[in-house]
């Protein structure tokens, strides 16, 4: 058999205005390109320093053990459960959306009891319900999501550090849309582990998750009767990898983490209220121009997400169609609907550095004129309206 060798990839240069991955800022494309070093070269030593001085303060704490383990934001996920939940433990999963149910589902094949409290999709998780199913019992850890990227749902954290007090438990959560494009603040809020990846409000390539964990969270992992079954994400022997023992666990993912190096300074140089008032700005702009053509936003304005927006499929217009002009004619990418959602909503990323006055009105008008091409008549001026609230 002959194998006719394909020609090199021209990828597309498309808008990336989805869920994730999100557009990739140009120097973190050329941080990826730099030549390969051993992952125990002294040059890369350095590299890990800074990366991990970098995300304890993009993360907002001071714990030891933070760094970005080696895969996408569900290994984030996997890492956490798997080192602090033992076989019989009990957990409490706020459930929202599709992330929320993912992590219960990870936390059950750990062993662990799940009790799930829903709450309505496009809503935020009720920390009061959680304390009512919990009443009496005893539970480990309770574990929410941050920002809900399948329904663009941003929850508080305050009130459920307040409950994992009054259950003595550990405070779990998913910050994968979260870090770098809203405030999280992890030792302010009393968070015991976090997770979040690199594809989303960082603007790197997928590949990393990071993660921190408090002592408290670490207590849990020393004190285990038994190890954790995944030795790839056992976090004790990752971190002798990235403490200053230095010790061979798996090979580092170099090339990723220049570019995650190249991330995170990048947000820190522009400052972190900064970013987050960036988020919030295009955000909103671009809700205001959604509403202008007619559109309906299912989440409530108080609980909206910036890096991702929620917009209502109307009546009349088919998903599919309306997604597919929008790649191939303008070369943007939006998102479908997920669960309950599917066919019913469209998901706008403005995340990291795809949040541009640039992309608000790329979005708008060629959402617009895909719109009016089937029909549809806007209400407003939706180009107009955003420009308002850009300055
Ligand atoms: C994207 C996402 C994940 C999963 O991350 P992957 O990188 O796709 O593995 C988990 N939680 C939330 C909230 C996400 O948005």
């Amino acid at each position: 058999m002959t194998l006719s060798v394909p020609a090199p990839l021209v990828p597309p240069a498309r808008v990336l205005l989805g869920p994730g991955p999100s557009d990739v800022a140009p120097s973190v494309l050329r941080a990826l390109a730099a030549p390969t070093v051993g992952h125990l070269d002294p040059y890369f030593l350095g590299v890990m320093d800074e990366v991990r001085a970098m995300l304890r303060a993009v993360f907002g704490t001071k714990n030891t053990i933070t760094m970005p383990m080696s895969g996408t934001g569900s290994a984030g996920m996997e890492t956490l459960f798997v080192n602090l939940i033992e076989p019989g433990d009990r957990v409490l999963v706020g459930v929202h959306g599709v992330f929320g149910g993912r992590m219960a589902e990870v936390a059950r094949r750990c062993g662990a009891e799940v009790v799930t409290v829903s709450a309505p999709w496009g809503r935020e998780i009720d920390a009061d319900a959680m304390r009512a199913a919990a009443k009496g019992q005893r539970f480990d850890a309770i574990a929410m999501v941050h920002a809900e990227t399948s329904t663009g749902v941003l929850t508080p954290l305050a009130p459920f550090r307040a409950l994992a007090d009054e259950l003595g438990a550990l405070f779990l959560v998913d910050a994968v849309t979260s870090l770098g494009g809203v405030p999280i603040d992890v030792d302010a809020h009393g968070v015991d582990a976090i997770y979040s990846g690199t594809q989303k409000c960082l603007s790197c390539p997928p590949g990393l998750a990071p993660v921190s964990l408090s002592e408290r969270a670490m207590a849990k992992l020393k004190s285990r009767k038994i190890r954790p079954q995944s030795w790839y994400l056992d976090l004790e022997l990752i971190g002798s990898y990235w403490g200053s023992e230095r010790a061979y666990h798996h090979t580092a993912p170099i090339n990723m983490l220049y570019g995650i190096h190249e991330a995170l300074r990048l947000a820190l140089e522009e400052g972190l209220d900064a970013r987050f008032a960036r988020h919030a700005r295009h955000a909103k702009a671009l809700a205001a121009g959604l509403q202008a053509l007619g559109l309906e936003l299912p989440v409530p304005e108080g609980s909206r997400l910036p890096p991702l927006t929620l917009v209502a499929i109307p009546e009349g217009i088919e998903d599919a169609p309306v997604r597919k002009a929008l790649l191939q004619r303008y070369g943007i990418e939006i998102g479908g609907g997920l669960g309950d959602f599917k066919g019913r909503a469209w998901r706008i990323g403005l995340m990291g550095s795809g949040s541009t006055p640039r992309n608000v009105l790329l979005c708008l008008g060629a959402l617009h004129g895909t719109l009016a091409a089937m029909g549809w008549k806007a209400k407003g001026d939706p180009i107009a309206a955003a420009i308002a609230l850009l300055g």
